[in-house]
């Protein structure tokens, strides 16, 4: 009899591998972080043979540490950051280009483009999406487009593309030796290429993109075995999107349950059943999860680029703590934030305003604001944010959040957490295993081999770990509301055509 269920979490930041038991708590882990590669502003690549490696190795830490061998393991569930594209060669197994990031904005004039006179909206009643530099067909249009060759070959049928889910499972079934090539229901939600009623391929907007048909992997379930590891020999049987993972993770099985994920990005999940619920509050509508033959659940997303991402960068790029915990004990010097608000519209701003061209300002500046005010400010725009896509959230559904569930890097940080209740007015949650991305992905994967019953055991192993209340008077939650939306209106419209150096006067600068 196995033992465990291994998870592999292939993020934005980080991949993980975690081995957890049939109670959902974590038996050993590995984690190794991959390089974030910044060409130029705006632009934001992993390398696809770092992750893979990077994959192979903490694979080998999780089972070494829990001392497992792979007769212990009954299946393999794997979760990813959503969007981010890769294409590759499937003769070589080498990506043509890095992956590009979902947070990258390089495709904006390709999406305006693709809109033409009929704007973002085009295509969104059929695939749930706006159109957006975030999302993935428009990065494999850029890849065809810009790198040499790449067209032909992907013509000839020689290239593949996936988000990093398909990556992993490609090459952890073989590669160029017979790899299989499938990605899920909600990883493939996020394309703008699925239909969201038949939940297939739109041959229109993948002719609209130029992408061709062969490249694309088949769509899948959540939960089902997709082929096996070709060195463990174990069945590979999950695979859900990372926001969506968490979702499963934390039980949100019923219509109206939601979550929300605060990692490099805040991701929140409104549970909509079976109805495909379309958004008049911008927010996105996406594949909840599919077991098997069941019949696919739908959710709302409110979708935010940049969350815990602001503190990597104050960390990184500004000098201002040398790890993500010392925001909290800085921001916990003041009682407020001086009247400072930090707007990171580092990729425009997502959820609910869409909007490409906005940039990141910290405003409401005076002699008096120190750093203490800034790093507060930076958690606080966390919690703004989310109190934005929750009102949408409340507006679209018709029904007013009741509490929040959390899970993610960030809710380690207990001030936030506490602003968060404040600011929403309502309670947040935390279970007692906040690793529900990972832990998601190993529930799908372990239905569908008979490790689990099915959703109940899911339920059963979920715990409370932490609430908080809210304290604040309602007449300062809406000032300081109030003063955020403000705030936001002054990162609009930043980028015109003047604002960004276009590729041939950075090139005279650099010949110069
Ligand atoms: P992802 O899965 O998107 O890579 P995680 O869920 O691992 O992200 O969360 C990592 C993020 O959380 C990082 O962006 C980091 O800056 C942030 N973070 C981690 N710990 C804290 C903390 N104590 N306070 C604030 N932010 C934090």
């Amino acid at each position: 009899m196995a033992d465990y269920v291994l998870s592999i979490d292939q993020g934005t930041t980080s991949t993980r591998a975690i081995l957890f038991t049939k109670q959902g708590t974590i038996h050993s882990q590995g984690q190794l972080e991959h390089e974030q590669i910044f060409p130029r502003a705006g632009w934001v690549e992993h390398d696809p043979a770092e992750i893979w490696n990077n994959t192979r190795e903490v694979i080998g830490t999780a089972i070494g540490k829990g001392n497992a061998s792979p007769s212990d393991i009954a299946a393999i569930g794997i979760t990813n950051q959503r969007e981010t594209a890769v294409v590759w060669d499937k003769t070589t197994g080498k990506a043509v280009y890095n992956a590009i990031v979902w947070q990258d904005t390089r495709t904006d004039k390709i999406v305006a483009q693709l809109g033409g006179d009929e704007g973002p909206e085009k295509y969104k009643s059929v695939c749930g999406l706006p159109l957006a530099t975030y999302f993935a067909g428009p990065k494999v249009k850029w890849i065809l487009d810009n790198v040499d060759g790449a067209r032909e070959k992907a013509e000839a049928g020689d290239l593949l593309f996936g988000t990093t889910d398909s990556w992993v499972l490609w090459n952890l079934t073989g590669g160029v030796d017979g790899g299989v090539h499938v990605t899920d229901v909600t990883n493939a939600s996020r394309t703008m290429l699925m239909d969201l009623q038949t939940l297939s391929w739109d041959e229109g907007i993948a002719a609209d993109m130029g992408i061709p048909m062969s490249m694309l992997p088949e769509i899948k379930s959540c939960s089902e075995v997709y082929g096996h590891s070709t060195k463990l020999g174990t069945p590979i049987a999950g695979i859900l999107g990372d926001q969506q993972a968490a979702t499963f993770g934390q039980a949100c099985f019923e219509k109206g349950m939601s979550k929300n994920t605060y990692g490099t990005g805040n991701f929140m999940l409104l549970n909509t059943g079976t109805e495909i619920v379309p958004s008049e509050n911008g927010l996105l509508t996406t594949v909840c999860y599919k077991i098997g033959d069941q019949e696919a659940i739908y959710a709302l997303e409110g979708s935010i680029a940049v969350t815990g991402s602001l503190v990597q960068w104050l960390r990184d790029n500004i000098g201002m703590i040398s790890d993500a915990p010392q925001i909290e004990d800085l921001a916990k010097k003041v009682d407020d934030n001086g009247g400072c608000y930090v707007v990171p519209a580092f990729s425009g701003l997502f959820a609910p305003y869409w909007k490409d061209d906005a940039r990141g300002a910290i405003v409401g500046l005076t002699r008096f604001v120190n750093k203490h005010h800034i790093a507060r400010a930076a958690l606080e725009s966390t919690a703004f944010q989310t109190r934005e896509v929750a009102d949408a959230m409340n507006a679209d559904s018709g029904v007013d959040l009741a509490e929040l569930h959390v899970d993610g890097g960030m809710v380690a940080n207990e001030t936030l957490m506490q602003f968060q209740a404040d600011i929403l007015g309502v309670d947040v949650v935390r279970p007692e295993v906040a690793e529900t991305t990972a832990l998601g992905a190993a529930y799908a994967a372990g239905i569908a081999v008979g490790f689990w019953d099915g959703e109940q055991d899911v339920i059963d192993n979920w715990n409370e770990g932490k609430r908080w209340s809210p304290s604040m008077r309602d007449g300062e939650r809406e000032r300081l509301y109030r003063n955020w939306k403000k705030a936001v209106t002054k990162t609009f419209d930043w980028v015109d055509d003047d604002t960004e150096a276009d590729e041939e006067s950075a090139q005279d600068g650099a010949d110069d």
